[in-house]
């Protein structure tokens, strides 16, 4: 089969469909997508609110509850416990299917009549503020995260222990402000580190410890600014050092960044991997395109995937032990043969245009079904009935498509219209990876919601907290700061204090929200771009410039130097 040039419905620019694609979709029976790869991640990704929580009233009782979903959001939820009881049956919301009217059209009637749970957690102890999270104790303000005891301000960071501020990291304990990095112990400041101890403000690192402003090292330890030290001289130069105050940790961060912009770097971020593309890549083979991914075997045009993924593409978040996954988002956890699935797990299997649905399978277009089988738009059916229907519904599908308010077309074979996202752009983690500003994701069609101050008395603003944290005293827990970026209100924890303390770590500047933000934007974006290694050095394998080609997501007119795997090999030894 050759590949095949498209225009993408929804942005109008063309995108090509490789000959493995289409050996995809006629293993899974699917027809090619009408959407670019970008449009179909973004179209996921604005299901997903990865780092907000919000008030709501719950549909039982009219109480006011913590929410995955904006009160202005158009849909209904109930109280976490009392969803996942007996007390209430989704399949009295039943639908029979009426030919006379779109599919999806009457799944996203279902959608919005059928509660949804206001959170999406599980085993929490103590953890109120938390969303996407699973067995958490003493949490808090906590994201897509699971297994973690006494944490703050954590996102996408399993088994964490103790930690402040980290992103993307595996394993942490006693971290702050810690990216891409698994296995830290203790690290301050730092992204892209593996199996490290005491570290401030390193990047790049395996098997390092005690080490202050380093970038490329290998077991090494004592290293200050990439210079060895005998271990008195070490801890002497420290306390020179004081990073309790906001502005030494700025002028640090400066330094560094000098630095670590002369030194080459590996055209990817991963380990571990065989004949793969992407970016944060770990543990995976014949893998293309894969963003914040481990584990994964012949996977494509997927993100934030973990632990086992097989036979995927187009996925986001989740994995888990899952195989043949397309199109889906927030779906994981032994699931098999799932197509067009929003919030689905665990266990589920042989399933399409599912939302919220858990250990179901043989269902089509369901709604916060649990455990159940040969079902459509929440009505049972037998087996024989089932297999008689879905082949009836995918025609009628492709011959009376969806159509959205833009004149977008979902036919068989498309995610659901962002129209069935009861998120605004910016809510969700679409604005992470693909940032657009209000005017302009208005104009591409999207839903926008300015985010409310809520009902704090701002009390001090951010720039006037005090430089060094040995000035802060308790008074600090009573006040309500004005972040300096985005205006809101955030406030600082005792526990957070605490540790601040401990560690003598200046007091934040941003609000929560902000500083997520600004760990996410020093990922490189999900994009990749041909180049030519940058190594003009001597090694073996050249003569003058090194001819090796990669696909790498630091775009061109970056001004980072990119070596290829073997050149970045020879420099870093
Ligand atoms: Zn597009
Ligand atoms: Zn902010
Ligand atoms: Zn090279
Ligand atoms: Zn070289």
């Amino acid at each position: 089969m050759n590949s095949e040039t498209k225009i993408c419905q929804n942005c109008k620019q063309d995108f090509i469909i490789e000959p493995d694609d289409f050996a995809f979709y006629e293993k899974i029976k699917v027809p090619a997508p009408t959407f670019c790869p970008d449009c179909r991640t973004i179209r996921r990704m604005i299901f997903f609110n990865r780092g907000n929580l919000f008030k709501k009233i719950e549909a039982l009782e009219g109480k006011k509850i913590f929410s995955n979903y904006p009160e202005e959001a158009n849909i209904k939820i109930y109280d976490h416990d009392y969803w996942w009881s007996d007390d209430w049956n989704p399949m009295d919301y039943g639908l029979e299917v009426d030919y006379k009217q779109p599919f999806l059209e009457q799944l996203k009637e279902l959608n919005f009549l059928v509660p949804w749970p206001g959170r999406a957690i599980r085993g929490l102890i103590n953890s109120d503020y938390c969303n996407q999270a699973s067995y958490l104790k003493n949490c808090y303000l906590c994201f897509d995260l699971n297994n973690a005891e006494n944490c703050l301000y954590c996102v996408s960071s399993n088994n964490a222990k103790d930690s402040l501020d980290c992103y993307a990291s595996p394993k942490p304990e006693l971290c702050y402000e810690v990216c891409h990095s698994g296995n830290s112990f203790q690290c301050f400041y730092c992204s892209d580190l593996e199996n490290c101890r005491n570290l401030k403000f390193c990047e790049e690192c395996i098997n390092c410890s005690d080490c202050f402003g380093c970038f490329n090292l290998r077991n090494k330890k004592y290293h200050i600014w990439n210079r060895p030290y005998s271990k008195d001289e070490y801890f002497e130069e420290l306390k020179k050092i004081n990073t309790g105050s906001s502005k030494e940790i700025i002028k640090i961060k400066e330094k560094f960044n000098e630095l670590k912009i002369k030194l080459p770097r590996k055209y990817i971020h991963g380990t571990h991997n065989k004949n793969i593309s992407g970016d944060y890549i770990y543990n995976s083979k014949d893998s293309f395109n894969c963003f914040e991914t481990e584990g994964c075997e012949n996977v494509r045009c997927s993100q934030n995937l973990i632990s086992s993924v097989k036979d995927c593409c187009d996925y986001t978040d989740w994995g888990e032990n899952s195989e043949l996954v397309y199109e889906s988002c927030c779906s994981g956890d032994n699931c098999q043969n799932m197509k067009f699935c929003f919030d689905c797990w665990p266990a589920m299997q042989d399933s399409e245009y599912c939302l919220c649905c858990h250990s179901c399978s043989n269902c089509f277009g369901c709604v916060g079904l649990r455990s159940k089988s040969y079902c459509i738009l929440n009505k049972q059916y037998t087996k024989e009935e089932y297999e008689a229907l879905v082949p009836k519904i995918i025609q009628h599908m492709k011959d009376n498509p969806y159509v959205d308010s833009r004149g977008i077309k979902y036919t068989y074979g498309e995610f659901f219209p962002a129209e069935f996202s009861p998120f605004a752009y910016n809510e969700t983690m679409a604005i992470e990876y693909f940032p657009k500003l209000k005017e302009q994701a208005i104009k591409e069609g999207y839903l926008w919601r300015d985010k409310s101050s809520g009902e704090y008395k701002i009390t001090i603003e951010a720039s006037d907290l005090p430089d060094d944290i040995k000035d802060v005293t308790d008074d600090i827990l009573k006040e309500v700061i004005r972040c300096d970026f985005c205006k809101n209100a955030y406030r600082i924890t005792v526990a957070e204090l605490n540790f601040y303390r401990r560690f003598s770590t200046p007091l934040p500047r941003l609000c929560f929200s902000c500083r997520h933000m600004e760990r996410r934007k020093k990922s490189n974006p999900l994009k990749l771009w041909k180049r030519q290694c940058m190594c003009d050095k001597q090694h073996s394998h050249h003569n003058g410039r090194c001819p090796n080609e990669f696909e790498t997501s630091y775009a061109p007119d970056r001004p980072e130097i990119v070596y290829c795997e073997k050149c970045y090999q020879q420099e870093v030894v």
